[in-house]
């Protein structure tokens, strides 16, 4: 179902997640009037506490989706992970964007990179392994070093092993669960860079500036803008994600990261979503990619992407969080914190951009 008017301030939309980006998606929409409905399964979600309504109930509670869809003006996500049956079942009933494409795509890390490849972009040589001996053969045409990441589910470096000189190949399987992988052979790469892009229900396309990203423990730490690279490579870039965005015909903002090296660039993955490497949009754009998501899921015109400050973003994790207070005093820091309770090691309790004045113009 596409959206045939733009929808109005006063519109509620629904989101299926209620993490800290669905709860900076919702902040973005109340800014423009339009209301949220948030669907999670857990309790103690982020985003119930700025939202305009919300539904606990688990993401194959139909009865539940069927009261949700009846409630909202269109559907979006947070989170990549949506079960295609809950996509389709929302989909017959109101708008989806991004759409169940877009989430098959970015669900399978072999789909995903057959999807690239078909459209002549580079990636990681790949092949698909569910046993030991097609392993064993990925093994002898990729070669050692390689990395075996499970096909669907993975995150932030989980779910995947890395394969040296050494490793048996039934080692490494079974160090991922046995579960459905991709062999992808090891990329050394200069740097790790991403894009964030928004296409709307006309076809427009928005890119933000490229973040250099640093990653501790498979984990963002910062985001630094501008990156640094050599501005052919970002504006090869954006041409890829505008590539990826029209050649899935996709409506919202998509995160799209890249290896960039002396090969040039490759993307490693794309999440059908807002990305914590564009939170700095927050604070250094008059639009951020939360906003900008919003006003392309809602059909109205993107908001311009342009950055008016240098920024480095930083992840505050775990107990890093216990440091607001002297981060709150700092008059060239936007802090935002996720209104989590508890502060487990590693997990994403807020974040906060640096600015300084933009250099190079
Ligand atoms: P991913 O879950 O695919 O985003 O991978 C997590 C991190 O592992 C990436 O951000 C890279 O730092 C590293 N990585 C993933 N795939 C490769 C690869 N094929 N070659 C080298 N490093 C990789």
């Amino acid at each position: 179902m596409r959206l045939d008017k733009p929808l109005p301030p006063g519109s509620t939309i629904g989101i299926l997640g209620g993490g800290q980006l669905g709860r900076m998606l919702t902040l973005a929409a109340a800014r423009l009037g339009i209301r949220c409905h948030i669907y999670a399964p857990e309790a103690d979600s982020p985003a119930f506490q700025v939202a305009a309504a919300h539904t606990i109930a688990p993401y194959d509670d139909y009865e539940a989706l069927a009261g949700f869809a009846r409630s909202v003006e269109l559907v979006t996500y947070e989170f990549e992970n949506v079960p295609a049956e809950t996509a389709a079942f929302l989909a017959a009933r109101v708008p989806l964007a991004p759409d169940a494409r877009a989430l098959a795509t970015a669900q399978d890390r072999v789909a995903e990179k057959t999807f690239l490849s078909g459209l002549g972009i580079a990636v990681a040589p790949f092949a698909a392994v569910d046993t030991v001996a097609e392993l064993d053969a990925a093994l002898s045409t990729i070669g050692r070093p390689a990395i075996l990441k499970t096909r669907r589910f993975g995150y932030d470096g989980k779910g995947q092993t890395r394969i040296d000189r050494q490793k048996a190949a039934a080692t490494a399987l079974a160090e991922i669960d046995l579960a459905p992988a991709i062999l992808e052979g090891l990329v050394s790469f200069d740097h790790e860079v991403s894009v964030i892009a928004a296409r709307g229900w006309d076809g427009v396309v928005a890119c933000y500036d490229v973040p250099l990203n640093r990653h501790e423990n498979h984990i963002l730490a910062t985001s630094t803008v501008p990156s640094g690279l050599d501005p052919a490579l970002e504006s090869k870039a954006r041409e890829i994600a505008a590539a990826i965005l029209r050649a899935l015909d996709y409506v919202g903002v998509m995160g799209i990261e890249l290896f960039a090296g002396r090969f040039g660039l490759m993307v490693n993955e794309l999440a059908p979503r807002v990305h914590n490497s564009g939170h700095w949009t927050l604070d250094a754009c008059l639009v951020s990619q939360f906003e900008q998501h919003i006003r392309a899921v809602c059909g109205w015109p993107l908001g311009n992407p342009a950055r008016h400050s240098d920024v480095v973003m930083t992840n505050l994790l775990g107990d890093g969080v216990q440091d607001w207070q002297r981060l709150a005093q700092e008059a060239d820091v936007g802090l935002h914190l996720y209104g989590k309770s508890e502060a487990r090691r590693g997990r994403k309790m807020g974040h906060f951009n640096r600015l300084s004045p933009r250099s190079g113009d």
